[in-house]
């Protein structure tokens, strides 16, 4: 799907996805089951059964009137437990990108879903012309070399990022990666994990990557997601993100939500909700 906020299109992109190999008791672990199953009935699609959520890969892209911005690469072929990956070139060029006009990837952070086709098989930058941007905060946390063995995609797939030009971004401050997209700190599902702010002739976008993984949490944010990295920043970082959304005409991303990944936020019977884009 395309959105254009002013003079910017946004698009969403799926890497592909599936049936997500973890219930929702082990992605909300603290929250019985019995509290999750009542909102199959309010967001059908974001659940792939009683139990479990689906998986979705996702991603975006920026056509801005100076660059063409990548946020994210997917998660591609090495997948392990979760479903396969790997539609995102394919969804690009659907869309007339072809992987050598990208000019700017940014990572929203560097879980393996979220930067896996960054280098090709063969060591290639798969974005050969692409300037990169990360949260230093990030680089530092998954690229220690004492932690290597938690973080096996780092080796392939962002560590020789160090050879090319990287743009660490500093901790605590919003930054403007190219006219019209503010890198906006969001720590707390991982240490540098970074929303974006869209913005262009009075419109606005906001894609908070993975600040939220389910459309639930948008009514209870202080839901922990078993894979932020620090629970409490994760759940401040919801409910500041939250703030910025709700009941205002921003069009929001969220990687992990179902197609088409782009929506509002708006009050209904008293609490947020995910309003996804028809
Ligand atoms: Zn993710």
């Amino acid at each position: 799907m395309i959105v254009r906020i002013g003079d910017i299109e946004l698009i969403s992109l799926s890497d592909g996805g599936g049936v997500f190999p973890f219930g929702f008791d082990g992605v909300f672990p603290d929250v019985p089951l019995a509290e999750i199953a009542p909102w199959r009935a309010v967001y059908p699609a974001a659940f792939a059964s009683e139990t479990h959520p689906p998986a979705r890969y996702g991603a975006f892209a920026l056509r801005t009137p100076s660059a063409t911005v990548l946020v994210d690469t997917g998660f591609g072929s090495e997948t392990g437990p979760f479903p396969p990956g790997g539609l995102l070139l394919g969804a690009l060029a659907s869309h007339g990108i072809m992987a050598a006009d990208v000019d700017v990837v940014v990572f929203s952070h560097l879980h393996p879903d979220h930067v896996g086709q960054t280098f090709a098989a063969d060591g290639e930058a798969v974005f050969e012309h692409a300037r990169y941007a990360v949260a230093a905060a990030d680089w530092r946390h998954f690229t220690d070399p004492t932690r290597a063995a938690d973080f096996p995609w780092i080796a392939g797939q962002v560590a020789p990022l160090a050879a090319r030009e990287l743009h660490l971004l500093p901790a605590g401050a919003e930054h403007e990666l190219v006219e019209g997209v503010v890198a906006v700190p969001a720590p707390g599902h991982t240490p540098g994990h970074t929303a974006l702010v869209v913005r262009s002739c009075g419109a606005q976008a906001l894609l908070l990557a993975d600040a939220f993984f389910h459309p639930v949490q948008l009514a209870q944010p202080e839901w922990r997601n078993s894979a932020d990295s620090d629970p409490a920043a994760a759940s401040a970082t919801r409910s500041a993100l939250l703030a910025r959304v709700l009941d205002l005409d921003v069009i929001v991303g969220a990687c992990h939500f179902p197609e088409p990944a782009l929506g509002r936020v708006a009050t209904v019977a008293g609490e947020p909700r995910w309003l996804p884009l028809a």
